[in-house]
């Protein structure tokens, strides 16, 4: 329980990866304040889980990512009611598949405001309280499409992209202040947004759900196995950790080989 008296914000955190991180940080006892959208009972259910993990509180914010007003709110909401934000993950994001000649501006703008433009606003929201602690963690969800590129999701990839230079960035402009800045790169993680993509993948190149999986998804991951959630979860627990002070500035792939070839 080595983070207990710690609070950590999770965007996009109802669901997957986001969900992971909140219960791998709880287990160590950090209060969590998770957002995202999703089923109102499901969304309890994970907050009271995580307060049980943790033996902390655990609060929930709706706020849009997409809404910069909102995402500010949720940032003093936390401070106010959990204390100032420890460690943040910037992990919402969404997915769309789509030749670039077809891709909808509305598409386009969401992607980069839910991964991108999000994670500026929550950055600059909690840095202070960071530096006035002298201790901090950020943590940006990226992708093996934050180092290299698939066709069809231009957005998502320039997206991912861009988290990377942002990382990189705010680690040099905070180096000093114990706190550093880290993106992790999962491959193929078994989660809803993958199962969401799956009928597209299917119509575009006119494949079986079956082919999907195991010809598309699975083809470039030379372990040929999905990433887990809690492989994910466990690797923020170890950039938390006093051991990983060092390690700043960093994309860390967790990807089964994929960005290796
Ligand atoms: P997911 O769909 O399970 O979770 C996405 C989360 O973001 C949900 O909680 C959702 O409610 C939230 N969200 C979406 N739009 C939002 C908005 N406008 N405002 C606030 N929250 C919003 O997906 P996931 O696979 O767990 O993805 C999490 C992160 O991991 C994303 O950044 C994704 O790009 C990244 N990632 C996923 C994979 C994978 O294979 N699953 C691989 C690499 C990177």
């Amino acid at each position: 329980m080595f983070l207990k008296g710690k609070t950590a914000l999770i965007t996009g955190s109802t669901s997957g990866i986001g969900a992971g991180y909140a219960k791998a940080l709880a287990a160590e006892g950090a209060a969590v304040m998770i957002n995202g959208f999703g089923d109102e009972g499901e969304i309890e259910a994970l907050r009271q889980e995580l307060e049980s993990l943790s033996n902390a509180g655990a609060l929930y914010s709706n706020a849009d990512m997409t809404k910069p007003e909102q995402i500010r709110q949720m940032c003093s909401d936390c401070a106010e009611e959990l204390g100032s934000v420890d460690i943040l993950i910037n992990n919402a994001g969404i997915q769309f598949v789509s030749p670039v000649d077809e891709f909808p501006e509305d598409k386009w703008n969401d992607i980069m405001d839910i991964i991108m433009n999000s994670a500026f606003h929550t950055t600059k929201a909690v840095v202070p309280a960071m530096k006035e602690k002298g201790w901090g963690r950020i943590i940006n969800t990226g992708s093996m499409h934050s180092k290299v590129a698939s066709p069809y999701k231009s957005a998502y990839n320039a997206a991912k992209h861009a988290i990377d230079g942002f990382t990189k960035t705010i680690a040099l402009e905070v180096a000093q202040q114990g706190i550093t800045v880290n993106t992790i790169s999962p491959g193929y993680t078994w989660t809803p947004l993958i199962e969401g993509q799956i009928p597209a993948t299917m119509e575009v190149r006119g494949l079986s759900r079956e082919e999907v999986i195991n010809d598309v998804l699975l083809a470039p991951q030379p372990t040929k196995e999905f990433v887990q959630i809690e492989q994910i979860g466990a690797l923020a627990v170890f950039l938390c950790k006093d051991e990983a002070r060092a390690i700043t500035g960093a994309n860390i792939s967790i990807d089964g080989g994929w960005t290796a070839q």
